[in-house]
């Protein structure tokens, strides 16, 4: 059975230049609900242990320094079948590639600069809202 959260980042760019309102509002708008939220900047430490998964990938340098280069907001949001439905509303990895009405076709400048994390997986959304909340933080 599908799970019924995911985990996201309004990543530094976005953030930044903004956006954060306009990404909740998408978001909001598509029916999920808002279980838990904060803005906050990770070290390069912390964004380094988030992407460890992508720790042999040659962006992988690059990445982390620009996940730590200013704050971003993070969230865990509610929804059936959740992982799947925001992958959906958050669109192709590369901007460019988005379709229309996607976030990342709306507010992505790069494959890097793509305005939003999604989780891809039910167990990577557990694992990737417990490292940024705690039960307590969590409604
Ligand atoms: P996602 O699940 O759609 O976010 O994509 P991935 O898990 O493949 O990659 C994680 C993040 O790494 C992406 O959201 C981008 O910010 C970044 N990224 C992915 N591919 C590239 C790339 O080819 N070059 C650079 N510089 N960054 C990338």
């Amino acid at each position: 059975m599908a799970g019924n959260i995911t985990f996201t980042m309004i990543k530094p760019e976005a953030y930044q230049n903004g956006h954060a309102g306009k990404i909740l509002d998408m978001i909001l708008s598509k029916g999920f609900r808002l279980s838990a939220i904060k803005i906050l900047n990770l070290t390069s430490k912390q964004a380094g242990k988030f992407y460890e998964v992508h720790r042999e990938r040659p962006f992988y340098g690059e990445l982390v320094g620009f996940m730590s280069s200013g704050t971003i907001l993070a969230a865990i949001l509610e929804k059936e079948n959740a992982v799947e439905e925001y992958r959906k509303l958050i669109g192709s990895t590369n901007p460019a590639n988005a379709d229309e009405g996607t976030i990342r076709k709306a507010f992505g400048q790069s494959i890097q600069m793509n305005a939003v994390h999604g989780s891809d997986s039910d167990e990577n959304a557990a694992i990737e809202a417990s490292f940024f909340f705690s039960e307590l933080e969590r409604c």
